[in-house]
């Protein structure tokens, strides 16, 4: 049998780890990415001289980097030196308190004590067992998992896990049995919203986000997040892919991929890492027959600022003064927040390199609805007067420092990315469309077809990306196709 070739559609974090796991095993690959940089959401971006992380900024779960890289035979911290973010991030509410969120569990409890109070900090470390059990008893069961049908998901075991974890139950309830002081229920469920969605409508599972925040932490990778998906097309290079800029697919059908410049390129089998909905309406020609719902998005500001910003630390979460409002307002009313809470990150911080002397680089990240309810530009202008006025008071911020900002909101998120409804963060995790509901790697009327990435299995974030690469390498395996 002749060397088999496998067609990746998209270069983003998905991708290109597929594209090295594949190209480790011997498989040809060849990458087509539309844009001339790689990465996808994790990509750079610069104004004037300051540098930025384009999507993500918090680096977690080390476990799935650290795997794709010992299965290559290389060490993940050796190519990417990461240094952990202490404290992880600071927290800025409403009512002009704040607290540092930090791994160490004894200093957690007590800034949750001068906080909250005695109650409270006594729950803490019993919750981060809760969670603890909880992260090791879903990752493995239902994360790292390819769905067949629904026993795998409805086994014996697997219905037992879910029962003893209570994994279904309503996420923000269980934190506000946990805890009374509002403050602490915002701080140990708002982690949903790295998912694009509210931790009232987020089944309990979903709490793991707050143990890799609280028992494993938030790192920084030396050069940016950026750095690890470059370093990973490097590793899918070193083995042999090749990986094509500025191609853009036009169509893929069974055993072949169009470009738009009417290329066509034959394959055994097609991964596609673009957005699974775009992807089956658009490349395959074959829409979704279910109807799926879609994340949130990101409107993120890109500054850079000429001047000091007191206060803020590297990774910052600022809550307005009604958190239920904001996210029902996102969520079901799906207007544009008016209090929102949003995300400051000033990675100078930590890398004095991202900005030259006496600047910032100064990225927000402002939760917003999908174009689904599309922002208009008073919309917009208010939003943005809303945050500088909130970050004014808690940082000293003055908008006459601004030397240059660039944009990026669902709009650009769709038009540079192909992501549906410029839902920055793919397909909702709602529970059904979760674990075996969640649209899977493979599709049986398509052969030949795959899919990577944050839509389909296990969902967004970089980690669950990297374990998509585990599952799609996996199926395919079984499938007989590599
Ligand atoms: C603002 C923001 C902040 C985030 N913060 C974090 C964080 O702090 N930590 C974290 O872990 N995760 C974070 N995430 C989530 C994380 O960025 C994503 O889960 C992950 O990057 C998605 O990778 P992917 O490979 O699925 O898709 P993408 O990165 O979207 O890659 C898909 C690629 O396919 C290409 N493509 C699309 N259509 C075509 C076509 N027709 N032809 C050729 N190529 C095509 C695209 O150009 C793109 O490069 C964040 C996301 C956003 C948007």
């Amino acid at each position: 049998m002749g060397q088999k070739h496998v067609v990746i559609v998209g270069a983003g974090a998905g991708g290109l780890s597929t594209a090295a796991r594949l190209a480790h095993r011997g498989v040809r690959v060849t990458v087509l990415e539309q844009n001339d940089s790689v990465g996808g959401r994790n990509r750079r971006q610069s104004v004037n001289d300051c540098q930025f992380d384009g999507g993500p900024t918090l680096l977690m779960m080390l476990d799935p980097f650290r795997k794709l890289f010992s299965d290559l035979g290389e060490r993940f911290e050796e190519r990417v030196p990461i240094t952990l973010c202490n404290p992880s991030y600071r927290v800025f509410y409403g009512d002009g308190s704040r607290i540092d969120a930090t791994v160490d569990q004894d200093v957690m409890t007590e800034r949750i004590r001068a906080l909250c109070g005695d109650r409270d900090a006594e729950q803490f470390k019993p919750f981060l067992e809760e969670l603890k059990a909880l992260y090791e008893a879903s990752i493995p069961t239902f994360v790292r998992k390819n769905y067949g049908s629904l026993k795998d998901f409805a086994g014996p075991r697997q219905l037992g896990l879910v029962t003893k974890h209570h994994m279904l139950s309503n996420l923000a309830k269980r934190v506000e049995k946990r805890f009374s002081d509002p403050r602490l229920r915002m701080l140990f469920s708002f982690q949903t919203m790295y998912l694009g969605l509210s931790p009232y409508d987020a089944p309990w599972v979903y709490a793991t986000l707050a143990y890799m925040e609280f028992g494993e932490g938030i790192w920084y990778p030396s050069g940016g997040l950026p750095r690890i998906t470059e370093e990973i097309a490097k590793l899918a290079q070193e083995r042999g892919a090749e990986i094509r800029l500025g191609a853009r697919v036009a169509a893929i059908h069974p055993g072949r991929v169009t470009l738009d410049t009417g290329e066509e390129i034959t394959a055994d089998a097609v991964v596609s890492n673009a957005d699974l909905t775009y992807t089956n309406r658009e490349l395959v020609g074959k829409p979704d027959r279910r109807k799926l719902r879609f994340s949130c998005s990101a409107h993120v500001m890109y500054i850079d600022y000429e001047g000091e910003l007191e206060n803020l630390q590297h990774h910052n979460v600022i809550f307005g003064s009604d958190f239920r409002g904001n996210l029902d307002s996102l969520f079901h009313a799906l207007k544009t927040p008016e209090d929102p809470a949003f995300y400051v990150c000033l990675a100078k911080r930590t890398d004095p390199t991202v900005a030259p002397e006496g600047h910032h680089s100064l990225f927000i990240l402002v939760p917003v609805p999908n174009l689904d309810c599309a922002m208009s530009d008073a919309d917009q202008a208010r939003l943005e007067d809303t945050v500088f006025a909130r970050l004014t008071k808690e940082s000293g911020f003055d908008p006459s420092k601004i030397r240059g900002v660039a944009r990026c909101g669902p709009k650009e998120w769709h038009e540079q990315l192909n992501l549906d409804r410029g839902a920055a963060f793919g397909l909702s995790h709602d529970l059904f469309q979760s674990a075996f509901m969640r649209p899977q790697n493979v599709r049986s009327d398509v052969p030949g077809l795959y899919y990577v990435g944050a839509s389909t299995v296990p969902g967004n974030g970089l980690p669950m990306v990297l374990i998509s690469a585990e599952l799609v390498e996996q199926r395919m395996i079984g499938d007989g196709v590599i």
